[in-house]
């Protein structure tokens, strides 16, 4: 097939053949001509390849050679044992949120962290859902805990642990002393993502990361791993996965989004050392730094619950994206001056060759601007926020549409951002409440309202002392 023609590809996955070993055939009716069930038709879902004709082919095999998901130890069944994690117990049907010392320390802080395990009440497959591996990104935190919401795990909720088959775990902050000191970094100033699989004589984060890999992560069957953007930027919502690793593919689609970025991932990152051990991984995008955006968080939580859905841990039906983009070749566009950005785009925005995607002026020479232009047709996946720039520094990451253009913007909103799957529709973990307004007698004593916002705020987020929040 020509590379530039999108293909249809079936959304039947392999994963659907799960439910079928415990379902009973159902009975033939009495002497009835037996009805012959109408054909349901395939639904299809148009997918984009923005990658190379080597890629394609090499994922094409390896997913040729996967057969299915199935294992017979999920097997409805067989009964359900409890689930075992550091030496803790959980019962089948029982919900449990134990502490986790990240570290062995005789004195000083063991940095115990909450994990939550639903443990359905039917055999099915360990997903662990992890956020806050950078401890200032709040996409993967605020999703974890719309998802342990009592909205979400009271009885005939989504995560009902009676109607699950399977396991879920929810680690919202893994690394909770960065997100403490509002810093990407564990204390020791290391990058846990980069210490994978760890190593129990090393440094301090590689010591935490070996604990994580080998008393709780290593056990999952599938691996969901929430970020955002790095201080400064911000992404729009995204999947990056390998897509040559069959069980990855199948929960990097079935997250159910448009955006899926064929990645390997870097060494040391949990993503990889989960899919060199076989676990279906896949890491999600959204949002920024430092701060929580609806939209991300929305369809991060929407994309678990699709993928749990898909996987058969919960009962329904995942909903599907229009189309995919499925995308290898990404590149920065980065500033060529020093000086003040202004950006004309943000994360998700459809630019055309030519157009400008931001200016940047030099406070040291004002009338002269220098502009950054869009090198092709194509679509912004992450922005600048900080306007602080020097010769070099990164202000969009810009995927290349040259195929596709089209498809992305026949859905696009009134900005020419383009309008990601999941985001539009009312959060799964908001329930529409009566509200009695009530009034309190008395005078304000507390001086200027925004009074406190003016002095707790007074830091500067770049530099992460953004002064004590406002509970
Ligand atoms: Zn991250």
């Amino acid at each position: 097939m020509p590379d530039d023609e999108p293909v249809e590809e079936s959304v039947e996955m392999a994963i659907a053949d799960v439910d079928k070993v415990a379902k009973p055939k159902p009975k033939p009716k009495r002497k009835k001509p037996q009805k012959r069930p109408q054909k349901k038709a395939k639904k299809t879902i148009r997918v984009a390849h923005e990658m190379s004709a080597d890629r394609r082919k090499e994922i094409k095999l390896a997913l040729k050679e996967h057969e299915s998901e199935h294992r017979d130890e999920w097997d409805r069944s067989s009964g359900q044992k409890s689930h075992v994690i550091m030496r803790k117990r959980v019962k089948p049907g029982q919900m449990r949120t134990l502490m986790v010392n990240l570290l062995d320390v005789e004195i000083g802080d063991a940095w115990p962290i909450p994990i939550t395990v639903i443990h359905g009440s039917r055999p099915g497959p360990v997903v662990t859902i992890t956020g806050g591996i950078h401890g200032d990104e709040l996409t993967g935190p605020s999703a974890c805990t719309h998802l342990l919401s009592t909205s979400m795990t009271d009885p005939e909720r989504p995560l009902d642990p009676l109607h699950i088959a399977g396991t879920i775990r929810i680690i919202p902050i893994i690394n909770l002393p960065g997100y403490r000191n509002k810093s990407r970094y564990f204390p020791d100033g290391r990058d846990l993502n980069r210490e994978f699989p760890g190593r129990i004589k090393g440094n301090t984060t590689s010591r935490v990361a070996h604990r994580l890999w080998h008393d709780v992560i290593k056990g999952s069957d599938y691996l969901i791993d929430l970020h955002s953007a790095a201080k400064g930027r911000i992404n729009m919502p995204q999947v990056r996965a390998n897509l040559a690793d069959p069980h990855s593919n199948i929960v990097a689609k079935a997250f159910g989004i448009e955006v899926i970025l064929d990645s390997k991932p870097p060494k040391g990152s949990l993503r990889r050392t989960a899919i060199n051990a076989g676990i279906g991984c896949m890491t999600y995008e959204g949002g920024g730094a430092d701060n929580i955006d609806h939209e991300s968080t929305q369809v991060a939580v929407n994309g678990v619950l699709n993928v749990l859905k898909s996987l058969h841990v919960i009962p329904g039906n995942p909903t599907r994206p229009r189309f995919r983009l499925l995308a290898q070749g990404s590149t920065w566009l980065r500033a060529g001056e020093g000086g003040l950005l202004d950006m004309w785009v943000g994360p998700s925005s459809v630019v055309e060759e030519g157009e400008i995607v931001a200016t940047i002026s030099d406070p040291a020479h004002p009338g002269l601007t220098v502009d950054i232009i869009a090198p092709g047709d194509g679509l912004m996946i992450c922005t600048a926020t900080n306007p602080h720039v020097s010769a070099g520094t990164p202000v969009g990451h810009f995927l290349p549409l040259s195929k596709h253009a089209e498809l992305i913007r026949s859905q696009l909103d009134e900005n020419n951002m383009f309008i990601i799957a999941g985001s539009e529709d009312e959060p799964v973990w908001r329930e529409e409440v009566e509200v009695d307004e009530i009034s309190l007698e008395g005078e304000w004593s507390g001086g200027s309202v925004d009074a406190e916002w003016q002095t707790a705020f007074t830091g500067d987020s770049e530099s992460g002392e953004a002064g004590s929040r406002i509970s």
